[in-house]
């Protein structure tokens, strides 16, 4: 059975085959794994942790294995101990120096595990706020294409009555017909009233563009279509009940001519 993803579990057969840390039946089986079934997400893994494990080998901090990874160095040197036992001095030091090796390694390959693990995390977390940014950067290109297009006019729309501070821009594409307009420093309707966007006509029409409440920053943006520039003479807001009004009732809070 060939793998498709790799899971905890893969990662740690893998570091325990990379360590040299499996039993005599289970690396048989693993080793199977590899060669017969060519489970590619495997075989990079162990591939990855053997390189890992060789060139981190002497430069790693010591750290804690896991609790399973401790049970098995216990059932390891448990199953050593026959062999140390054995009265040649030199294979009993040479078994020594074996399970120290291997003790070693397992230790380093959980940490380079874990790393892996971390680092793989990390990745896919900046790879998403990447592609969140190149998102948001090619709005503002966008945007910034839409303003500046020869054929935009811009209009200024001055606060009126006590929002005297609150200004509005009108970013208005004759071509395109239509317009972005942004809202500065509007503080927020009361919750039983709206804001309202007018275009008065030189015939004195008044004509509703939008209904929007500006959020906590005073600030508002809309993209709308927009009539005939040369049929317009001004563009207003008001305050209005909820849900706007069939002609405007409210006092200015707006107001700019074309
Ligand atoms: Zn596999």
């Amino acid at each position: 059975m060939k793998h498709t993803q790799l899971t905890d579990d893969l990662q740690e057969q893998a570091s325990l085959y990379a360590a040299g840390a499996m039993t005599e039946s289970e690396r048989e089986q693993y080793s199977r794994h590899l060669e017969e079934d060519g489970c590619a997400v495997c075989r990079s893994e162990v591939t990855e942790l053997q390189s890992s494990i060789s060139l981190l080998a002497f430069s790693l901090p010591s750290s804690s294995p896991s609790p399973s990874v401790k049970a098995r160095l216990m059932q390891q040197a448990q199953s050593a101990r026959p062999a140390m036992l054995r009265p040649q001095t030199r294979l009993r030091w040479f078994d020594w120096i074996t399970a120290a090796v291997a003790v070693a390694s397992i230790a380093i390959a959980f940490v380079v595990t874990r790393t892996n693990v971390e680092l793989r995390r990390t990745t896919a977390q900046l790879n998403s706020r990447v592609t969140e940014l190149e998102g948001e950067l090619a709005e503002e290109r966008r945007n910034l294409v839409a303003l500046t297009r020869p054929s935009v006019r811009v209009v200024e729309l001055a606060g009126q009555g006590s929002n005297m501070q609150a200004r509005g821009k009108m970013y208005w594409d004759q071509e395109s017909k239509r317009t972005i307009f942004y809202v500065y420093d509007l503080p927020e309707a009361p919750s039983d009233k709206t804001y309202q966007l007018w275009f008065v006509t030189k015939a004195g029409e008044k004509v509703s563009a939008d209904v929007f409440n500006t959020d906590a920053n005073g600030g508002y943006r809309v993209e709308i279509p927009v009539p005939d520039a040369s049929t317009l003479a001004a563009a207003a807001v008001t305050t209005e009940p909820l849900g706007g009004s069939p002609q405007p009732t409210g006092g200015f809070a707006l107001l700019g001519m074309m």
